[in-house]
């Protein structure tokens, strides 16, 4: 039931892992990394921003005591919404310059697939251990109490592909920075990571440095 990769945004935990490109936030719904698109634009609704945080809900003390679960099944449900959500990483990065997408197990594989198929590229899932019937790359990656083990498969990427991360929630970056060894160990190269919301006080920018770390949201 419980998911050990929650993190308290009141604890933040001190995991090491990569780098980073300092990204500004804006507070008014999207975030771009400077270079100008906006999710807003174009067919979305006008204030896309404001939908999403609307759909976001907070389940606090959930699944433990003193983590404030970011609930996006409100927003999945909501067709403007998640649909705004795709268009918007897709727009942010522009078609053509991605050949395969990573969604992270599980809530990343929602997201990620449509952003795939609306790039006109592949989806490759990241996968806690175990679950790939092929054989895997490793990585490790520690959570608030303990490790944790993600895994790719081998013959995932052909060399040189261009690889987009999505997942729903950054919070410390564990995730993000296990998942861009994965690629590079597969022979991707990581083109960058879009998210749908930045926990932004867990700091994953700050290891996430070699990352283009794209957030539509932050809190
Ligand atoms: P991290 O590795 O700390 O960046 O954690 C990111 C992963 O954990 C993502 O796959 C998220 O789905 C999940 N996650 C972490 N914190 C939360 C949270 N407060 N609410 C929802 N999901 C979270």
């Amino acid at each position: 039931m419980t998911d050990p990769t929650m993190e308290s945004t009141t604890d933040p935990a001190t995991d090491s892992v990569s780098h980073h490109t300092a990204n500004t936030a804006a507070d008014t719904g999207m975030v771009a990394n400077g270079r100008g698109h906006s999710a807003s634009r174009g067919r979305g609704p006008h204030d896309l921003g404001g939908l999403l945080r609307a759909r976001i809900r907070d389940i606090p003390d959930y699944p433990q005591a003193g983590i404030v679960f970011k609930d996006i099944t409100p927003l999945l449900a909501d067709h403007v919404a998640f649909a705004g959500v795709v268009d918007a990483v897709v727009n942010h990065h522009g078609r053509g310059t991605v050949d395969k997408v990573v969604g992270v197990e599980a809530r990343g594989f929602i997201l990620a697939a449509p952003v795939a198929y609306h790039f006109g590229a592949g989806f490759v899932p990241v996968r806690k251990k175990g679950k790939l019937p092929a054989p895997t790359f490793e990585a490790s990656y520690q959570l608030e109490y303990g490790e944790a083990v993600l895994e790719v498969h081998r013959d995932a990427f052909a060399g040189g592909d261009r690889v987009l991360i999505v997942d729903d929630v950054l919070a410390t970056g564990g995730t993000v920075a296990a998942t861009a060894d994965l690629i590079r160990q597969a022979g991707g190269v990581v083109v960058g990571c879009s998210v749908l919301l930045e926990l932004a006080i867990l700091g994953a920018r700050t290891r996430l440095t070699d990352l283009d770390v794209h957030a539509l949201l932050q809190v």
